[in-house]
């Protein structure tokens, strides 16, 4: 079965020794593969790989080569969004091995597997075998939304429709209630009220997310400040998620520093998420911003982290003050080796980083008791609390007893 699939299949060999090159070439051709294009390094494999007619189907690559190693070429192809498959030629110990697996997921590609050299003819194969045709591509594992028309978003943004539910952030050790994060919803006059894979996406992709950003921190800057004077225990930081494209704005610092301000509310009490590739991505405009709002006393968050490109030199730059560990490690950590690695290793280094650690996703009682064991500082997730409208989060905080 898998032969006859192989003949079907488009394959591109990266391996920068010439021999071992010609032999994996040369193994594909025997198993019947008809389509093999091989390269030297990471640079030109990925140059094949980009080319419009070539349609790979699974990648060869050997890990330490020349120039774009292994890692950086699955980085590169993970961001061209195509569809395509990894078996790794290196041998590599299994904790490694894990880790490169989690990485390729999270860059949406398929690691088949990896073989010690000398590649055999039956370990290549058995590994082509476990290749299947691409799913057509949902946008991650995002539920799906109605696509609601831009005009429509634009209208609700007009009529303020939008407002923040809060998802409460609790201090693992002591139980205690210490913020809450706002998440965008629309309470939409027909359709209900709305997450926000109904509208971010939509507005991102026109550029036109700034509005939102904007009644968002006004919004949570609002309840905040509305919540610290009715209870102590209310009186918690609130958690921002700001797109990328707003913190590139200019003048984004004294803007949002302004709305939050014109609330009653001090800039220390907000916590602003920004996803690492922001960090890094747009480098001049938002970092300056960040530096900005960190000097205005917010504070800064990294919201995923694990999933996109870390950069130690440019967290370090910006001097945050949270790591938000992504909720694919935490969900995962009680099955997976791989994300167990990668969520300690990314408490360690906030511990290090001497910043606040904070794990989202955490769905059940198993995931606290192990991150609290971890020494994780923070706990966000299902099994403390939903995203909750103002008034539900207040009637919940009043009741909320930490697990024993
Ligand atoms: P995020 O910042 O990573 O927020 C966490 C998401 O995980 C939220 O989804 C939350 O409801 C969900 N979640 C919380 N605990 C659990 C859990 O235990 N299990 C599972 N499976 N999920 C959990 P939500 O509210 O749908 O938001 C999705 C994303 O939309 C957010 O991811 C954030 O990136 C973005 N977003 C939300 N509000 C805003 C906003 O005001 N502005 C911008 N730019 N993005 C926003
Ligand atoms: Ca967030
Ligand atoms: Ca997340």
């Amino acid at each position: 079965m898998a032969a006859m699939n192989i003949s079907e299949l488009r394959f591109l060999v990266a391996e920068d020794h010439d021999f071992q090159r010609r032999t994996l070439v040369g193994l594909l051709k025997r198993l019947g593969a008809s389509y093999v294009s091989d390269a030297p390094d990471g640079a030109s494999a990925l140059e094949m790989f980009a080319t419009p007619d070539a349609r790979i189907d699974v990648i060869i690559s050997d890990l330490d080569m020349p120039g774009m190693d292994g890692m950086e070429l699955i980085r590169r192809v993970g961001e061209s969004g195509l569809p395509v498959a990894i078996i790794l030629a290196s041998s590599i110990e299994r904790a490694v091995l894990a880790s490169v697996e989690t990485m390729t997921k999270a860059y949406g590609i398929t690691l088949l597997g990896a073989i010690e050299k000398p590649v055999t003819q039956s370990k290549l194969e058995g590994l082509i075998s476990k290749h299947k045709p691409p799913q057509a591509k949902s946008t991650g594992t995002r539920p799906a939304s109605p696509a609601i028309p831009l005009e429509e978003i634009r209208r609700g943004l007009g009529n303020s429709e939008f407002e923040p539910f809060f998802q409460p952030k609790i201090d693992l050790a002591s139980g205690e209630l210490k913020g809450a994060e706002a998440l965008a919803r629309w309470r939409h006059p027909e359709r209900g009220v709305l997450g926000p894979y109904a509208f971010i996406d939509t507005l991102e992709q026109v550029g036109q997310i700034d509005p939102l950003t904007w009644m968002m921190v006004t919004k949570s800057a609002r309840q905040c400040r509305a919540w610290a004077d009715v209870a102590p225990a209310l009186d918690v930081t609130v958690s921002v998620n700001i797109s990328a494209s707003s913190l590139a704005v200019a003048g984004a610092a004294d803007h949002i520093t302004r709305l939050v301000r014109d609330e009653g509310v001090d800039p220390g009490r907000i916590v602003l998420e920004v996803t690492e590739s922001t960090a890094v991505g747009n480098v001049g405009a938002s970092l300056e911003t960040l530096a900005r709002l960190r000097m205005r006393g917010f504070r800064l968050s990294i919201d995923d982290y694990g999933t996109g490109y870390s950069s130690m030199q440019q967290l370090a730059r910006i001097a945050f003050n949270e790591l938000k560990i992504d909720q694919s490690f935490v969900m995962s950590a009680l099955e997976s080796d791989a994300s167990r690695v990668i969520l300690e290793s990314s408490l360690e280094m906030a511990r290090r980083l001497k910043v606040q650690s904070v794990a989202e996703g955490v769905e059940t009682r198993a995931h606290w008791d192990l991150l609290l064991a971890l020494g994780c500082d923070m706990a966000q997730g299902y099994f403390i609390a939903k995203p909750m409208a103002a008034a539900d989060f207040a009637r919940w905080a009043a009741e909320w007893k930490a697990p024993e």
